[in-house]
C-alpha cells in the first residue's frame, strides 16, 4: 500500500513509526473523595507518521504538549487512548517488561543533560549503563564499543574517567547523546536537546547530530519551541498548539507558505540579523489553559482572523495543498481562501 505524504510516495515499509488519534489526558482531582473533576487535554488527537531515516520536527509554545507528546510516542507515559506503532508492531497498551527488548531501538535525548546523568558515574560508566542493562556483550566488547562511542560523539578516550560536572553543557550533552546512541537505536525522540545550551554550541551539537544520523541511519522526533532550530534539524515540520497539531508539511512548505494564522505569527516573529528592529507580528495574549480550552478552535482567541464559525466548529486538519496540512476555517472546500480578516467573507 502507499500513501502520499508531502510531494513524495512512501509506502508503508518506509514508515517507522505511527500514531493515530491519540490523547494523553491527566485527571485533576478534587473533592473529599478526590476524583477526577476535569481533565488537561495535553495531547488531544494526534496522528502523524515518521519515516524511516527523516526528521519530524515538532514546534510550539511552551505548554503546548510537545514534551507529553514525545513521552508518549515512546510509551515512556501510557496513552489515554489511540494507537502507536513501532515498526508494524503496536505498542500502545505494552508494560514496562514487554517494552524492554523494543527499549534499545527508542532512546530519548532530554533538554537537560546535568539532570538527566547521574553525577555520581563516570563517562565510561554512563555509557557502559545501557548496554549492560540491555545486551549481552562481554566486558571487552562493552569497552571497544565505548570507547568507540566516546570519540563518535567528539569527546576523547581520556573523556571516560570524568564525571559529568567536570563538562561544559555542549559536552555533557555529547554524552547523552552517547548513552542513547551505544544501543545502536532507529529511533530518538529528541526533546529540546540544545535549548540549555549557549547559542554558539547549539550549532555544533546540531550538526553532530544531523552527522550521527546520516552514519547510523537514526530517525528523529526533534521538539523544540525554537523554529530555527527546527528548520535547521528537520524534513517535516508539525505545527503543535494546546495539545492539536494544527499544521503539518514538508519543511519548506511550512517555512516558506505557512497556512494556519498560528504557523505565520511564529514564523513572522523569528528574530532575524538583517530585521532585527523591524516591527514583527507578535502572538497577543496567553497561551489558554488546557484545562479550559476556546470552543471551536482553540487558536480562535488570539486569531486576527477569527471568524464565528471558529467559535462554533473545531477545524480538523485537512490537505490544503499537496502534502501540506492544516486545521482552519480560512480555507474553504475549495482550498482557497474564505475570509481575509475578521469577520469579513470574501
Ligand atoms: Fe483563526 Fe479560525 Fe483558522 Fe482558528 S479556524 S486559526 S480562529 S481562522
Amino acid at each position: 500500500m502507499s500513501a502520499k505524504i508531502n510531494n513524495d510516495v512512501v509506502t508503508e515499509k518506509d514508515t517507522l513509526v505511527k500514531i493515530s488519534n491519540v490523547k494523553k489526558y491527566f485527571p485533576v482531582k478534587g473533592g473529599i473523595l478526590r476524583r477526577p473533576i476535569n481533565f488537561v487535554k495535553a495531547v488531544d488527537d494526534v496522528s502523524f507518521t515518521v519515516q524511516k531515516g527523516e526528521t519530524l520536527g515538532v514546534v510550539g509554545e511552551s505548554g503546548c504538549g510537545k514534551s507529553t507528546l514525545g513521552r508518549v510516542v515512546l510509551n515512556l507515559l501510557p496513552s489515554t487512548s489511540g494507537h502507536i506503532h513501532f515498526k508494524d508492531e503496536e505498542i500502545t497498551d505494552k508494560s514496562t517488561r514487554q517494552m524492554r527488548p523494543l527499549r534499545k531501538e527508542m532512546q530519548m535525548i532530554f533538554q537537560d543533560p546535568f539532570s538527566s546523568l547521574n553525577t555520581k558515574m563516570s563517562v565510561r560508566e554512563l555509557i557502559e549503563e545501557p548496554l549492560i542493562v540491555q545486551s549481552n556483550f562481554s566486558k571487552e566488547e562493552r569497552r571497544e564499543k565505548v570507547e568507540h562511542m566516546v570519540e563518535k560523539v567528539g569527546l576523547r578516550i581520556a573523556d571516560l574517567v570524568k564525571y559529568p560536572h567536570e563538562f561544559s553543557g555542549g559536552q555533557r550533552q555529547r554524552i547523552s547523546i552517547a548513552r542513547a546512541l551505544i544501543l545502536e537505536p532507529s529511533f530518538i525522540v529528541c526533546d529540546e536537546p540544545v535549548s540549555a545550551l549557549d547559542m554558539s554550541i547549539q550549532a555544533q551539537v546540531l550538526n553532530l547530530m544531523k552527522d550521527l544520523q546520516e552514519e547510523f541511519n537514526l530517525t528523529y522526533l526533534f521538539i523544540s519551541h525554537d523554529l530555527n532550530v527546527v528548520n535547521h534539524m528537520s524534513d517535516r515540520v508539525a505545527v503543535m498548539y494546546l495539545g492539536r497539531i494544527v499544521e503539518i508539511a514538508s519543511n519548506e512548505s511550512i517555512y516558506e507558505d505557512p497556512l494556519h494564522p498560528y504557523s505565520q505569527i511564529l514564523l513572522q516573529s523569528i528574530p532575524t540579523v538583517s530585521e532585527e528592529n523591524q516591527d514583527k507580528a507578535t502572538l497577543s495574549g496567553e497561551l489558554p489553559s488546557p484545562l479550559d480550552p476556546p470552543s471551536g478552535c482553540a487558536f480562535r482567541t488570539r486569531c486576527p482572523f477569527a471568524h464565528d464559525l471558529c467559535k462554533e466548529v473545531r477545524p480538523e486538519l485537512r490537505e490544503i495543498k499537496e502534502g501540506h496540512y492544516a486545521a482552519c476555517h480560512l480555507y474553504n472546500e475549495d482550498n482557497e481562501k474564505a475570509f481575509t480578516k475578521q469577520g469579513e467573507i470574501e
